[in-house]
């Protein structure tokens, strides 16, 4: 990614954002900070209330929760054991709509990002998350 900080701010930032009961979201919003990206949160008059907008770049970036929204081969995203039809319904239910909200941003022109929350746990996949949205902000930069 771009060293728009040294090693050793990252690294304070890294450590930071870290602990038991760190939010996914707010661990990607902190750095978004950092790299002075300013954005909007949950946004209502959008499909889906978006995590984070950036309107000016006219991003979104999605943090998901692994479990509730179905992140595909992860080791968070089980089944329960107990009432499995009610389960698999239910998060199958969250998955398809996740999908739907998600194309219907991308057809209004939103360019959308999912960031894991299995991502946000450990430094070198936040690190490879967060350098993939700041390729799309920058792209999207002045367009
Ligand atoms: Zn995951």
């Amino acid at each position: 990614m771009a060293d728009v900080v040294d090693a050793a701010t990252r690294s304070r930032m890294m450590s930071g954002i870290k602990g038991k009961n760190t939010n996914p979201e707010l661990v990607v919003r902190k750095l978004l900070h950092a790299y002075g990206y300013r954005f909007r949160l949950h946004a209502s008059n959008l499909p889906g209330r978006p995590d984070i907008v950036l309107p000016k770049y006219r991003a979104i970036i999605e943090v998901r929760g692994c479990f509730w929204h179905r992140h595909k081969n992860c080791k968070y995203a089980v089944m329960p054991k107990t009432n499995r039809k009610f389960w698999e319904t239910k998060l199958r239910s969250n998955a398809e709509r996740d999908d739907k909200t998600a194309r219907t941003l991308r057809k209004r022109g939103w360019q959308v990002v999912v960031i894991w929350e299995c991502q946000t746990r450990d430094d070198q996949r936040l690190q490879r998350s967060i350098a993939r949205v700041l390729k799309v902000l920058e792209a999207r930069r002045g367009s």
